[in-house]
Protein backbone atom coordinates (compact mmCIF):
# COMPACT_ATOMS: atom_id res chain seq x y z
CA UNK A 1 0.00 0.00 0.00
CA UNK A 2 3.31 2.55 1.02
CA UNK A 3 5.16 1.71 -2.04
CA UNK A 4 2.26 2.26 -4.40
CA UNK A 5 0.97 5.31 -3.10
CA UNK A 6 3.87 7.31 -2.30
CA UNK A 7 5.70 6.32 -5.69
CA UNK A 8 2.55 6.52 -7.93
CA UNK A 9 -0.15 8.76 -6.17
CA UNK A 10 1.98 11.26 -4.57
CA UNK A 11 5.11 11.26 -6.49
CA UNK A 12 4.22 10.39 -9.92
CA UNK A 13 0.67 12.18 -10.03
CA UNK A 14 2.55 15.38 -8.99
CA UNK A 15 5.07 15.08 -12.22
CA UNK A 16 2.18 14.25 -13.75
CA UNK A 17 0.18 17.52 -12.67
CA UNK A 18 2.74 19.74 -12.37
CA UNK A 19 5.93 18.77 -14.01
CA UNK A 20 7.34 20.04 -17.45
CA UNK A 21 7.29 17.84 -20.46
CA UNK A 22 11.17 17.36 -19.69
CA UNK A 23 10.45 15.87 -16.40
CA UNK A 24 7.63 13.85 -17.33
CA UNK A 25 10.00 12.22 -19.98
CA UNK A 26 12.72 11.95 -17.62
CA UNK A 27 10.86 10.88 -14.47
CA UNK A 28 7.30 10.04 -15.35
CA UNK A 29 7.53 7.75 -18.04
CA UNK A 30 10.53 5.32 -16.39
CA UNK A 31 8.61 5.54 -13.06
CA UNK A 32 5.76 4.39 -14.74
CA UNK A 33 8.03 1.69 -16.27
CA UNK A 34 9.48 0.60 -12.72
CA UNK A 35 12.54 1.52 -13.74
CA UNK A 36 13.12 4.42 -11.42
CA UNK A 37 11.23 4.77 -8.22
CA UNK A 38 10.02 7.44 -6.70
CA UNK A 39 9.61 9.31 -2.93
CA UNK A 40 8.06 12.83 -1.64
CA UNK A 41 9.63 14.62 1.36
CA UNK A 42 7.61 16.73 2.76
CA UNK A 43 7.61 15.72 6.67
CA UNK A 44 11.35 17.20 8.59
CA UNK A 45 12.13 16.24 12.50
CA UNK A 46 10.41 19.09 13.26
CA UNK A 47 7.52 19.74 10.81
CA UNK A 48 4.72 17.07 10.46
CA UNK A 49 1.49 18.16 11.15
CA UNK A 50 2.34 21.38 10.40
CA UNK A 51 4.61 21.37 6.86
CA UNK A 52 5.05 25.13 6.89
CA UNK A 53 7.44 25.18 10.00
CA UNK A 54 10.01 23.29 7.52
CA UNK A 55 13.49 24.19 8.03
CA UNK A 56 15.15 22.93 4.48
CA UNK A 57 16.08 25.61 2.67
CA UNK A 58 17.14 26.85 -0.90
CA UNK A 59 19.19 29.06 -2.70
CA UNK A 60 20.06 29.80 -6.36
CA UNK A 61 23.39 29.25 -7.52
CA UNK A 62 24.91 29.26 -10.53
CA UNK A 63 22.02 29.01 -12.65
CA UNK A 64 20.67 26.40 -10.50
CA UNK A 65 19.46 25.56 -6.92
CA UNK A 66 21.09 24.68 -3.71
CA UNK A 67 18.99 22.68 -1.58
CA UNK A 68 20.18 21.95 2.39
CA UNK A 69 18.02 19.93 5.45
CA UNK A 70 16.48 16.83 6.56
CA UNK A 71 13.69 14.85 5.77
CA UNK A 72 12.56 12.48 8.37
CA UNK A 73 10.18 9.25 7.92
CA UNK A 74 10.26 9.35 4.43
CA UNK A 75 8.79 5.89 2.86
CA UNK A 76 11.12 4.68 -0.34
CA UNK A 77 13.38 7.31 1.05
CA UNK A 78 16.68 4.94 0.92
CA UNK A 79 15.78 3.13 -2.30
CA UNK A 80 14.19 6.16 -4.31
CA UNK A 81 16.09 7.22 -7.77
CA UNK A 82 14.16 10.70 -7.45
CA UNK A 83 12.67 12.63 -4.73
CA UNK A 84 10.20 15.65 -4.37
CA UNK A 85 11.38 17.67 -1.99
CA UNK A 86 9.86 20.67 -0.73
CA UNK A 87 12.11 23.47 0.61
CA UNK A 88 11.59 27.64 1.21
CA UNK A 89 14.07 30.27 -0.13
CA UNK A 90 17.11 30.71 2.32
CA UNK A 91 16.30 32.79 5.31
CA UNK A 92 12.50 33.00 4.71
CA UNK A 93 9.45 31.21 5.42
CA UNK A 94 7.02 31.55 2.86
CA UNK A 95 7.02 30.54 -0.94
CA UNK A 96 7.62 27.23 -0.45
CA UNK A 97 9.42 25.69 -3.69
CA UNK A 98 9.07 21.78 -5.07
CA UNK A 99 12.51 20.07 -6.56
CA UNK A 100 12.86 17.08 -8.03
CA UNK A 101 15.89 15.70 -6.50
CA UNK A 102 17.84 12.63 -7.51
CA UNK A 103 19.57 10.64 -4.85
CA UNK A 104 22.80 9.98 -6.65
CA UNK A 105 23.59 14.14 -6.43
CA UNK A 106 26.13 14.65 -4.58
CA UNK A 107 25.61 16.07 -0.39
CA UNK A 108 22.95 13.71 -0.46
CA UNK A 109 22.55 10.87 1.81
CA UNK A 110 20.87 8.13 3.91
CA UNK A 111 21.01 9.19 7.34
CA UNK A 112 19.04 6.30 9.05
CA UNK A 113 16.72 3.73 7.92
CA UNK A 114 13.90 3.21 10.23
CA UNK A 115 13.56 0.02 10.81
CA UNK A 116 11.82 -0.34 14.01
CA UNK A 117 8.67 0.51 13.04
CA UNK A 118 5.88 -1.54 14.65
CA UNK A 119 4.21 -2.60 11.02
CA UNK A 120 5.14 -1.63 7.50
CA UNK A 121 7.94 -4.42 7.48
CA UNK A 122 8.40 -4.22 3.88
CA UNK A 123 8.31 -0.60 3.48
CA UNK A 124 11.45 1.12 3.49
CA UNK A 125 11.29 4.55 5.50
CA UNK A 126 14.50 6.53 6.30
CA UNK A 127 15.78 9.61 7.51
CA UNK A 128 17.51 11.84 4.82
CA UNK A 129 20.39 14.63 4.93
CA UNK A 130 20.40 17.06 1.92
CA UNK A 131 23.70 18.53 2.20
CA UNK A 132 24.12 21.78 -0.95
CA UNK A 133 22.60 19.58 -2.87
CA UNK A 134 22.79 20.85 -6.42
CA UNK A 135 19.62 20.99 -8.37
CA UNK A 136 19.30 21.49 -11.83
CA UNK A 137 17.12 24.59 -13.08
CA UNK A 138 14.79 22.41 -15.07
CA UNK A 139 14.26 20.35 -12.05
CA UNK A 140 11.93 22.86 -10.15
CA UNK A 141 8.50 21.19 -10.10
CA UNK A 142 5.57 23.78 -10.76
CA UNK A 143 5.98 27.39 -10.38
CA UNK A 144 8.40 29.00 -8.35
CA UNK A 145 6.95 29.81 -4.74
CA UNK A 146 3.92 27.36 -5.56
CA UNK A 147 5.21 24.63 -3.44
CA UNK A 148 2.72 24.07 -1.59
CA UNK A 149 0.00 23.93 -3.64
CA UNK A 150 2.32 20.64 -5.26
CA UNK A 151 2.45 19.18 -1.81
CA UNK A 152 -1.20 19.56 -0.81
CA UNK A 153 -2.52 18.55 -4.90
CA UNK A 154 -0.46 15.33 -4.23
CA UNK A 155 -2.19 14.68 -0.62
CA UNK A 156 -5.43 14.82 -2.49
CA UNK A 157 -4.10 11.75 -4.49
CA UNK A 158 -2.44 10.18 -1.38
CA UNK A 159 -5.43 10.28 0.67
CA UNK A 160 -7.89 8.72 -1.78
CA UNK A 161 -5.01 5.94 -2.27
CA UNK A 162 -4.64 5.33 1.57
CA UNK A 163 -8.58 4.78 1.50
CA UNK A 164 -7.72 2.44 -1.49
CA UNK A 165 -5.87 0.52 0.81
CA UNK A 166 -7.78 0.05 3.65
CA UNK A 167 -10.95 -1.05 2.03
CA UNK A 168 -8.33 -3.65 0.63
CA UNK A 169 -7.03 -4.20 3.95
CA UNK A 170 -10.91 -4.72 5.44
CA UNK A 171 -11.68 -7.15 2.56
CA UNK A 172 -8.92 -9.57 3.41
CA UNK A 173 -9.42 -9.51 7.05
CA UNK A 174 -13.46 -10.06 5.81
CA UNK A 175 -12.07 -13.03 3.65
CA UNK A 176 -9.50 -14.41 5.77
CA UNK A 177 -12.57 -14.69 9.25
CA UNK A 178 -14.80 -16.24 6.80
CA UNK A 179 -12.39 -18.68 6.20
CA UNK A 180 -11.29 -19.25 9.52
CA UNK A 181 -14.93 -19.34 11.30
CA UNK A 182 -16.08 -22.08 8.73
CA UNK A 183 -13.15 -24.18 9.17
CA UNK A 184 -12.20 -23.73 13.29
CA UNK A 185 -13.73 -25.74 15.54
CA UNK A 186 -14.71 -25.09 19.27
CA UNK A 187 -17.37 -26.30 21.26
CA UNK A 188 -17.94 -28.86 19.38
CA UNK A 189 -19.05 -26.60 16.45
CA UNK A 190 -17.70 -24.31 13.85
CA UNK A 191 -16.63 -20.67 15.41
CA UNK A 192 -18.78 -19.23 12.60
CA UNK A 193 -21.62 -21.07 13.98
CA UNK A 194 -21.09 -19.14 17.32
CA UNK A 195 -23.22 -15.81 17.43
CA UNK A 196 -20.23 -13.65 19.16
CA UNK A 197 -18.12 -14.60 15.98
CA UNK A 198 -20.77 -14.04 14.15
CA UNK A 199 -20.97 -10.19 15.34
CA UNK A 200 -17.31 -9.93 14.57
CA UNK A 201 -17.66 -10.85 10.82
CA UNK A 202 -20.93 -9.20 10.74
CA UNK A 203 -18.84 -5.94 11.84
CA UNK A 204 -16.02 -6.27 9.43
CA UNK A 205 -18.82 -6.59 6.63
CA UNK A 206 -20.33 -3.82 7.70
CA UNK A 207 -17.27 -1.72 7.71
CA UNK A 208 -15.96 -2.82 4.14
CA UNK A 209 -19.08 -1.08 2.98
CA UNK A 210 -18.93 1.91 4.93
CA UNK A 211 -15.04 2.40 3.84
CA UNK A 212 -16.07 1.70 0.13
CA UNK A 213 -18.11 4.44 -0.29
CA UNK A 214 -16.18 7.45 0.60
CA UNK A 215 -13.44 6.31 -0.76
CA UNK A 216 -15.08 5.47 -4.15
CA UNK A 217 -17.23 8.88 -3.71
CA UNK A 218 -13.80 10.88 -3.65
CA UNK A 219 -12.36 8.68 -7.02
CA UNK A 220 -14.61 9.81 -8.78
CA UNK A 221 -14.73 13.41 -7.54
CA UNK A 222 -10.72 13.65 -8.12
CA UNK A 223 -11.86 12.17 -11.71
CA UNK A 224 -13.99 15.08 -12.16
CA UNK A 225 -11.32 17.70 -10.81
CA UNK A 226 -8.70 15.94 -13.10
CA UNK A 227 -10.49 17.39 -16.04
CA UNK A 228 -11.68 20.42 -14.27
CA UNK A 229 -8.78 21.64 -12.38
CA UNK A 230 -9.61 25.05 -12.00
CA UNK A 231 -13.04 24.66 -10.86
CA UNK A 232 -12.06 25.96 -7.23
CA UNK A 233 -15.61 24.63 -5.90
CA UNK A 234 -14.77 20.84 -6.68
CA UNK A 235 -11.14 21.58 -5.50
CA UNK A 236 -13.00 22.12 -2.17
CA UNK A 237 -15.35 19.01 -2.59
CA UNK A 238 -12.31 16.84 -3.29
CA UNK A 239 -10.33 18.32 -0.64
CA UNK A 240 -13.27 17.61 1.90
CA UNK A 241 -14.52 14.02 0.23
CA UNK A 242 -10.68 12.55 0.41
CA UNK A 243 -9.75 13.65 4.30
CA UNK A 244 -13.25 12.00 5.10
CA UNK A 245 -11.98 8.97 2.65
CA UNK A 246 -9.04 8.63 4.55
CA UNK A 247 -10.22 9.20 8.20
CA UNK A 248 -13.33 7.01 7.91
CA UNK A 249 -11.36 4.57 6.21
CA UNK A 250 -8.18 4.21 8.29
CA UNK A 251 -9.87 3.65 11.48
CA UNK A 252 -12.14 1.02 10.14
CA UNK A 253 -9.34 -0.93 8.49
CA UNK A 254 -7.56 -0.37 11.98
CA UNK A 255 -10.88 -1.42 13.95
CA UNK A 256 -11.70 -4.27 11.31
CA UNK A 257 -7.83 -6.15 11.77
CA UNK A 258 -8.23 -6.16 15.64
CA UNK A 259 -11.69 -7.53 15.03
CA UNK A 260 -10.23 -9.94 12.69
CA UNK A 261 -7.15 -10.96 15.37
CA UNK A 262 -9.87 -11.75 17.94
CA UNK A 263 -12.04 -14.54 15.55
CA UNK A 264 -8.57 -15.98 14.82
CA UNK A 265 -8.11 -16.29 18.72
CA UNK A 266 -4.26 -16.77 19.38
CA UNK A 267 -3.01 -17.51 16.19
CA UNK A 268 -4.49 -14.59 15.00
CA UNK A 269 -1.58 -12.75 17.38
CA UNK A 270 0.96 -14.41 15.36
CA UNK A 271 2.52 -12.49 12.47
CA UNK A 272 2.37 -16.43 10.60
CA UNK A 273 -1.66 -15.53 10.63
CA UNK A 274 -3.09 -13.83 7.92
CA UNK A 275 -4.67 -10.96 9.72
CA UNK A 276 -1.59 -9.91 12.17
CA UNK A 277 0.31 -8.31 9.55
CA UNK A 278 -3.05 -6.09 8.82
CA UNK A 279 -3.22 -4.70 12.37
CA UNK A 280 0.56 -3.67 12.22
CA UNK A 281 -0.47 -2.05 8.69
CA UNK A 282 -3.27 -0.18 8.78
CA UNK A 283 -2.29 1.60 12.30
CA UNK A 284 0.04 4.19 10.26
CA UNK A 285 -2.56 4.80 7.65
CA UNK A 286 -3.77 6.81 10.88
CA UNK A 287 -0.83 8.78 10.66
CA UNK A 288 0.53 9.90 7.81
CA UNK A 289 -0.84 11.84 4.94
CA UNK A 290 -2.38 13.63 7.78
CA UNK A 291 -3.60 12.17 11.28
CA UNK A 292 -6.79 11.44 12.26
CA UNK A 293 -7.00 14.77 14.12
CA UNK A 294 -5.65 16.80 11.08
CA UNK A 295 -8.27 15.37 8.92
CA UNK A 296 -10.92 15.85 11.35
CA UNK A 297 -9.94 19.66 11.50
CA UNK A 298 -9.80 19.62 7.65
CA UNK A 299 -13.21 18.65 7.50
CA UNK A 300 -15.13 20.62 10.08
CA UNK A 301 -13.34 24.17 8.48
CA UNK A 302 -13.92 22.81 4.89
CA UNK A 303 -17.96 22.69 6.56
CA UNK A 304 -18.04 25.28 8.43
CA UNK A 305 -16.31 27.62 5.98
CA UNK A 306 -13.59 30.31 6.24
CA UNK A 307 -12.56 31.79 9.51
CA UNK A 308 -12.95 28.74 10.74
CA UNK A 309 -9.48 27.35 10.40
CA UNK A 310 -7.94 25.72 13.78
CA UNK A 311 -4.87 26.84 13.08
CA UNK A 312 -3.42 28.73 10.29
C1 LIG B 1 5.75 4.85 8.34
C2 LIG B 1 5.64 6.28 7.97
C3 LIG B 1 5.86 6.67 6.65
C4 LIG B 1 5.82 8.03 6.29
N1 LIG B 1 6.09 8.39 5.00
C5 LIG B 1 6.18 9.73 4.68
C6 LIG B 1 6.60 10.13 3.36
O1 LIG B 1 6.83 9.31 2.48
N2 LIG B 1 6.77 11.45 3.13
C7 LIG B 1 6.54 12.42 4.08
O2 LIG B 1 6.71 13.60 3.77
N3 LIG B 1 6.13 12.05 5.34
C8 LIG B 1 5.95 10.74 5.65
N4 LIG B 1 5.56 10.35 6.91
C9 LIG B 1 5.34 11.39 7.93
C10 LIG B 1 3.88 11.59 8.30
O3 LIG B 1 3.18 12.22 7.26
C11 LIG B 1 3.84 12.37 9.63
O4 LIG B 1 4.29 11.45 10.62
C12 LIG B 1 2.46 12.90 9.96
O5 LIG B 1 2.10 13.94 9.08
C13 LIG B 1 2.37 13.41 11.41
O6 LIG B 1 3.43 14.27 11.70
P1 LIG B 1 4.32 14.01 13.02
O7 LIG B 1 4.73 12.60 13.02
O8 LIG B 1 5.37 15.04 13.03
O9 LIG B 1 3.33 14.21 14.23
P2 LIG B 1 2.97 15.61 14.91
O10 LIG B 1 2.62 16.60 13.85
O11 LIG B 1 4.03 15.96 15.89
O12 LIG B 1 1.63 15.23 15.69
C14 LIG B 1 1.62 14.61 16.99
C15 LIG B 1 0.18 14.57 17.46
O13 LIG B 1 -0.32 15.92 17.60
C16 LIG B 1 -1.51 16.06 16.85
N5 LIG B 1 -1.61 17.43 16.32
C17 LIG B 1 -0.68 18.14 15.63
N6 LIG B 1 -1.16 19.34 15.31
C18 LIG B 1 -2.42 19.40 15.80
C19 LIG B 1 -3.47 20.38 15.79
N7 LIG B 1 -3.33 21.56 15.18
N8 LIG B 1 -4.63 20.08 16.42
C20 LIG B 1 -4.82 18.89 17.02
N9 LIG B 1 -3.89 17.92 17.07
C21 LIG B 1 -2.70 18.18 16.45
C22 LIG B 1 -1.40 15.04 15.72
O14 LIG B 1 -2.67 14.73 15.18
C23 LIG B 1 -0.76 13.89 16.48
O15 LIG B 1 -1.76 13.18 17.17
C24 LIG B 1 5.53 9.00 7.28
C25 LIG B 1 5.24 8.60 8.60
C26 LIG B 1 5.31 7.27 8.94
C27 LIG B 1 5.03 6.87 10.36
Amino acid sequence: MTFVDVHCLLASMAIEQWGSEYQKKHYLIPAAKGERILAYGLTEPEAGSEPTSLKTSYEERDGGYVVTGTKYLISNGSIADSLIIFAYPNGRREGMSAFIVDSKSEGFSVAMHLDEKIGLFTSDTAMLELNEVKVPKENLLGQPGKGLHVAYSALLNGRIGIGSGCVGIIEDCLNSVTERARSRVQHGKLIGKHQLIQRHVANIAMNLEMARWPTYLAAVEKTKLDTNPSNLDLRTKVDLQSAIAKRVASRLAYESADLAVQVFGGFGYSLLSPVAKHLCDARVARIYEGTDEIMELKIASLILGKGFEAYS
